[in-house]
């Protein structure tokens, strides 16, 4: 059963609640964490807690343990003059700007003249999210995992 420090592994489709597919992992791709670690969103962490390998589940999980509401101070219009001038600014560009001492990523949404719309929420702010998940391993975690608070596997190694 799935407990606190614990890797696991799971392969998992996630639509919104129109059922547009927002993204998904086969078994062969499957998506690893440490569990109860905060590296997935609260509302499917909590609902993975005591699964065991072979469980599906389908998780719903509203905006408050998913990413958050969409906040309206992070929907910013700026002046195209401060973006760099030979700059080809595009309907979803991305990029990082420090607000409030942190690296938030805004994404363009529309250029209206000399303004620029921008939305700093996470794309899937306010967004109810419908997970169907497989669990399909679990393992104990290394001391170095714990100490990092992630998983090292593959190509993530630092
Ligand atoms: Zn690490």
């Amino acid at each position: 059963m799935i407990k606190k420090n614990d890797v696991v592994s799971l392969s998992y489709s996630l639509k919104n609640s129109d059922g547009i597919e927002l993204g998904k992992a086969g078994a062969e791709e499957a998506m690893n964490y440490l569990h109860g670690a905060g590296n997935i969103v609260r509302g499917l962490e909590e609902a993975i807690e005591n699964l065991k390998v072979g469980d599906k589940k389908d998780v719903i999980v509203p905006p408050e343990k998913g990413y958050g509401d969409v906040d309206p101070k992070l929907l910013l219009k700026v002046d195209r003059s401060n973006f760099p001038k030979d700059m080809d600014i595009k309907l979803g560009m991305q990029f990082s700007s420090e607000m409030g001492g942190k690296d938030n990523v805004f994404t363009v949404e529309g250029v209206d003249g000399d303004q620029v719309n921008v939305n700093g929420n996470h794309p899937l702010a306010g967004q109810t999210l419908h997970f169907n998940i497989e669990i399909t391993g679990i393992r104990d975690a290394t001391e170095e995992e714990l100490s990092h608070g992630h998983v090292h596997d593959g190509s993530h190694h630092h």
